[in-house]
């Protein structure tokens, strides 16, 4: 009999209504023959709610205490379920992460799980209880009760799942699967089969929010295949899975899986940096505010001086204009533009590590609808433009036509 742990989002237990309709789900998961461990998230809103009842106290609460206030959402939405399945004639049992053994080190706010112990997962299973996992939530060593960060029972479903040795992990959540690009902007996107943990990653830094990214690198690490479906409809949803098995049980792999897009992003453009020195603790001063930079380009002028451009998230500007007008006055920088009027338009596909012609593709793609680069960046399984935010709909919509061809989609 295999063990299938299922982990419901925060709209697939919003209502009392929705917290029934999981419940008929597990059972009839269960009347198949499967065991099953259930992991949950808090219902709907609720952790925001705790979130700006501590902000309304102290703008930065104390890390310990917060997490002990987040942690207590989940634990409302496991009894109800577990109330919702024990009425239905099944035996159940929920269970917080320190009742299993959810070990995780000490960050508050976005702890790391070290280990999770199978013992009381499998008693409960001998027992032929459904258990009912309380997820987002651990305990340090010292007992303190620990949060893993926002989306983070996608964690805690993948690191129960691994300990149990499951099948795999099955993430309901509101939407069917992963699409080849985002379907309120492309009619034509299609559901993908399969996916790779990498173009996974590759996607979620992208701006696709479906799974925390943590928790694939987790699944990635463990080799635990995940299923994203919805708890709305009936279907197959998206698999997740080892990079190698896919290509061995794929045919014609397409080249690209998806094209992603990322909205609000901020193009900086710094003129005159003096030398490479000044590139350096430029790019060190942004890291230690914790600025993320993403693409970068560096040109160099005559007479050793650089031009510089890099993209960020636009919420950062402002921060970014402190630090670097401080270094203009030392450092001799001429002139500093932003632009955050545009967006990130990216090709993902582990295909293209096998496939040529790909860029070429991409750039023609975007230069027949006469779409203006204004800066590029490439990995083994990715190409990516910034573009005026204007173009958004346009180059998306080339670039999936031109690129993911529903023809040959294999995976
Ligand atoms: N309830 C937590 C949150 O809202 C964890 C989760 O939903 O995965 O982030
Ligand atoms: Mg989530």
């Amino acid at each position: 009999m295999a063990v299938i742990v299922q982990k419901y989002g925060g709209t697939s237990v919003g209502s009392l209504a929705r917290i029934e309709a999981v419940a008929d789900n597990i059972v009839e998961t269960r009347r198949k023959g499967h065991q099953v461990v259930v992991v949950l998230s808090a219902m709907a809103g609720e952790t925001n709610r705790l979130l700006s009842l501590a902000t309304s106290i102290d703008k930065q609460p104390a890390t310990r205490e917060l997490d002990m206030l987040l942690a207590s959402a989940e634990q409302v939405s496991i009894s109800l379920l577990t109330i919702a399945l024990i009425k239905r004639g099944f035996s159940a049992i929920s269970l917080l992460a320190h009742q299993i053994g959810i070990h995780t080190d000490n960050s508050f706010g976005r702890a790391r799980i070290k280990s999770v112990s199978s013992k009381r997962l499998l008693q409960a299973l001998e027992q032929e209880q459904v258990v009912v996992v309380a997820g987002f939530q651990g305990q340090d060593d010292d007992q303190n009760v620990t949060t893993l960060g926002r989306g983070g029972s996608d964690t805690s479903a993948i690191a129960v799942a691994v300990a149990l040795s499951a099948a795999e992990c099955q993430i309901f959540t509101d939407v069917d699967g992963i699409y080849s690009a985002d379907p309120r902007i492309e009619p034509l996107a299609h559901k993908i089969e399969n996916i790779a943990f990498n173009e996974m990653l590759v996607m979620a830094s992208l701006g696709a929010k479906v799974l925390q990214n943590r928790a694939v690198e987790y699944a990635m690490r463990h080799n635990m295949p995940i299923r994203v479906l919805s708890s709305f409809e009936p279907g197959q949803g998206t698999k997740v899975m080892n990079e190698d098995v896919l290509v061995a049980e794929t045919k014609n792999l397409n080249p690209v899986t998806n094209i992603a897009h990322q909205k609000l992003e901020a193009l900086v453009e710094i003129e005159g940096v003096e030398d490479h020195h000044t590139i350096a603790s430029m790019f060190t001063l942004l890291g230690e505010a914790g600025i993320e930079i993403d693409m970068i380009t560096c040109t160099l002028l005559n007479c050793c001086k650089y031009n510089v451009k890099f993209s960020v998230s636009r919420d950062n500007i402002s921060q970014i204009d402190d630090i670097l007008q401080k270094m203009t006055q030392k450092n001799g920088i001429r002139a500093i533009q932003y632009n955050d009027k545009v967006v990130k338009l990216s090709a993902v596909g582990i295909g293209m590590k096998s496939h040529s012609g790909i860029a070429g593709q991409f750039f023609t793609a975007l230069t027949e609808e006469n779409i203006k680069i204004l800066l590029i960046s490439t990995s083994e399984i990715n190409i990516s433009v910034l573009v005026d935010e204007s173009f958004l709909t346009q180059g998306v919509l080339c670039l999936h036509r031109a690129l993911c061809k529903t023809s040959d989609i294999s995976h």
